[in-house]
């Protein structure tokens, strides 16, 4: 909880109030400062190691070929700095700052051997909250908290250094693990740590940190080192406006609130929700049928059924702005270590499935994720088949679903659909990934079988696996499971393990309600994809239906911008935070006539307005394998003159009838005035109780085709963007 607005902040300064901070002249080169050693003591085979497998993954993306061309960069350099150190915020550094090289970082060696690069950029990411004793998590996290801060901080240089690649300058990330530089150096001459006689601190940060850097011929402006403040000084001038997150910087005393609570519950205060035995929207789970991944439709676009446009479009739609585009080695160079081989032996005390359930989210939050809850993984949650028909059988038990929030800042300066778009979803694929698969990796080291699933690669629907999991409710925006505390604004990531664990139950905190009086994201939708009028009953769940494939048209064929979602933009649950939201929050919840007043004073007060303060990124587009400058973007704010009619309103569905078989690999066009057809003929939830009451069969269009078993011409599906290259 803020008591301070973060919206004057420019994201470029961090969360941290580094702009108090006295700064000093650089320091001589001779220095005495503590040489850069990599953190060593987690345990063999552990977390740490793990978090070395992963950060190896990454280090090789650390160096490659700059783009052939320079991007059109502002001449400012001030604009070219704030855009790399707010992306390394945006991917979560806790300390971005920049200096210019020198012979001590350089480790005395010539600068060739450091690129001829002139500049570096260091990242300084702190330790994870270790897990409270009693908590099986805390032994797993033993030693382990340097090696993670190192995978992350190197995993912000890897992608800041591609990003700068593909802008058409030379650079090369560094870690803790693979370095030229000494990383302590080049810190203390970024101003991103102080240096006394005790030796490197940060003023702001109590526990411990690791560090991360790019060297590079980007022309960027360099910080000042720190200059320590002692006494009265320090406390006025940082320690008072830090506490209370004066100047909208995150304040220490919700640091100190969050510390405080249990581990395994995370920041958020889900345990303060409604919990109730079903969900609030009737899941008919015996009705449900299993549909297969050729359905999905992304995988639809991929293999020509929307036409050639969309085709060509899925292979870059999110990814063709460069700092996208960075992500995306990374993303995919995860998928292989998705699965892997499971330990002989269980692991001693992990037969408690309450335990256990703490443990793995007290591990999550740890790891970094924002959200975490577990559910039973069942049948109907797995994909049928895979996109090339092999039939998919459920492996493991349960499910636990990890959120991974996208920020408010960037959401505040973006409309929605402009050229942050992609990166805000690539991100949380990555983070997810990560956190997934070092969490799958370690629970089949203790013994029991574990997977991620992700947006690159899932054998599950992680829509209804949230749901299940109690971290939403179903919204109006759809096929979207809304969570109390950080909205719709969330990417989730699944991992799927038979390790014994205690469930969560699904969560009520009023939103059917409020989705029926509040319509914004339906006004909104800049293609009229969210339906304005009533729930249906849509494969055995009640939901209001989206029209999904003009939603994902739209986001594939955006020309003004790369992809979209500002649908999560708009709601009224999209917030920062502040401490009169919670209260917004609690009174929606207690008071149900308070909803409506809710949703149209957020709308009066013009919530949904593009910030220009947090409107951190460059608009650039990659064409043809060199940044360009976009030919548009997408300026919207609110459209409060749209007036919605449910009855003019023509949404295409396609239920699991109408879908493709699974095995049919060659183009399968859609037949849309079908699917409008069709939009009439669904049940509405009240017709489907009544019918299940008199026990009557489930609608035939919600029975999926079967395998056709027709060779097809193409002999394979076509490869996800995520494949690995062979
Ligand atoms: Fe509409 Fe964009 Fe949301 Fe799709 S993602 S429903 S196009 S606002
Ligand atoms: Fe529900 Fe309004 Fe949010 Fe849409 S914008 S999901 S209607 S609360």
């Amino acid at each position: 909880m803020k008591l301070f607005s973060g919206k004057n902040r420019p994201l470029h300064l961090g969360p941290y109030p580094l702009e108090r901070l006295r700064r000093a002249e650089l320091p001589p080169d001779d220095l005495p400062i503590r040489p850069f050693e990599w953190p060593q003591g987690g345990k063999a085979g552990g977390l740490g190691a793990l978090a070395r497998h992963y950060l190896a993954i990454y280090d090789a993306h650390r160096d490659g070929a700059r783009a052939p061309q320079k991007a059109p960069v502002p001449d400012d350099a001030g604009v070219r700095t704030n855009d790399i150190k707010a992306g390394g915020y945006f991917l979560d550094a806790s300390v971005m700052g920049i200096c210019a090289m020198s012979a001590a970082a350089r480790r005395g060696h010539d600068a060739r051997a450091t690129g001829g690069h002139d500049n570096a950029i260091v990242v300084l990411v702190e330790h994870g909250r270790r897990p409270e004793r009693g908590n099986l998590a805390h032994g797993w996290t033993e030693g382990a908290a340097g090696e993670c801060a190192g995978l992350r901080a190197g995993q912000i240089a890897v992608v800041l250094a591609g990003y700068i690649r593909w802008l058409g300058f030379s650079a090369r990330a560094h870690s803790v693990m693979n370095t030229e530089v000494d990383l302590n150096v080049l810190a203390v001459r970024a101003g991103v740590l102080a240096v006394d006689e005790r030796g490197l601190f940060h003023p702001f940060i109590r526990g411990g940190y690791a560090l991360g850097a790019v060297t590079t011929d980007y022309p960027v402006v360099a910080d000042r080192p720190i200059a320590p403040r002692r006494g009265m000084a320090r406390l006025i001038c940082e320690t008072v406006p830090h506490w209370l997150g004066l100047g909208g910087c995150f304040p220490a005393m919700e640091r100190a609130r969050i510390a405080r609570r249990a581990s395994h519950l995370g920041a958020h205060g889900m345990e303060t929700i409604k919990r109730v035995d079903r969900p609030t929207t009737l899941v008919l789970d015996d009705e449900i049928p299993r549909v297969s991944k050729r359905a999905a439709f992304f995988e639809r676009a991929l293999q020509g059924d929307l036409g050639a446009k969309a085709q060509r479009e899925r292979s870059r739609f999110a990814m063709k702005h460069p700092f996208s585009q960075s992500m995306i080695p990374l993303i995919r160079a995860m998928v292989p270590h998705q699965h892997g081989r499971v330990a002989p032996q269980k692991a001693h005390g992990t037969s408690d499935p309450a335990a256990n359930a703490r443990a793995l989210k007290s591990l999550a939050y740890f790891l970094g994720a924002d959200l975490a809850g577990i559910c039973e993984a069942k049948t109907f949650t797995w994909f049928s088949h895979k996109e090339d028909g092999t039939p998919i059988e459920p492996y493991h038990k349960f499910a636990l679903v990890m959120l991974i929030d996208q920020g408010f800042d960037t959401m505040d300066g973006a409309s929605g659909d402009d050229w942050v778009s992609g990166q805000q979803s690539m991100r949380g694929y990555m983070r997810g990934a990560e956190i997934a698969g070092v969490m799958a990796a370690h629970i089949r080291a203790l013994g029991y079988g574990a997977a991620s699933q992700t947006n690159a690669l899932s054998d599950v629907l992680q829509l209804p696996l949230t749901l299940l999991s109690g971290l939403g409710e179903l919204s109006r925006i759809g096929e979207l499971v809304l969570n109390p505390f950080i909205g719709p604004r969330s990417k989730s990531v699944v991992l799927t393990t038979d390790m014994p664990l205690r469930i969560d139950r699904p969560i009520d905190f009023g939103l059917q309600d409020m989705c029926n009086t509040c319509n914004k994201c339906a006004r909104e939708c800049p293609c009229d994809a969210i339906s304005c009028g009533g729930k249906v009953m849509f494969n055995g769940y009640e939901m209001w239906k989206p029209d999904v494939e003009r939603c994902a048209r739209y986001r594939l064929t955006n020309p003004h911008g790369s992809a979209c979602g500002r649908c999560m933009k708009m709601c009224p649950y999209n917030h920062e935070g502040l401490f009169w939201h919670h209260w917004a929050l609690k009174a929606a919840i207690r008071w149900p006539w308070t909803r409506k007043h809710i949703a149209i004073w957020d709308d009066r007060l013009g919530n949904g307005i593009r910030n220009p303060v947090k409107r951190w990124w460059l608009d650039l587009e990659i064409v043809d394998g060199v940044c360009v400058a976009p030919r548009g973007v997408n300026e919207r704010d609110l459209d409060r003159g749209r007036v919605l009619d449910p009855h003019k309103q023509k949404l295409a569905i396609y239920p699991a009838g109408m879908m493709p078989p699974p095995d049919h690999l060659d183009p399968f066009p859609v037949d849309r005035k079908a699917a409008l057809a069709m939009a009439g003929r669904l049940e509405r939830p009240e017709d489907a109780e009544k019918r299940r009451a008199a026990r009557g069969a489930p609608p035939a269009h919600d029975t999926p085709p079967a395998p056709a078993g027709t060779r097809s011409k193409r002999g394979r599906p076509v490869a996800s963007p995520y494949a690995p290259k062979s």
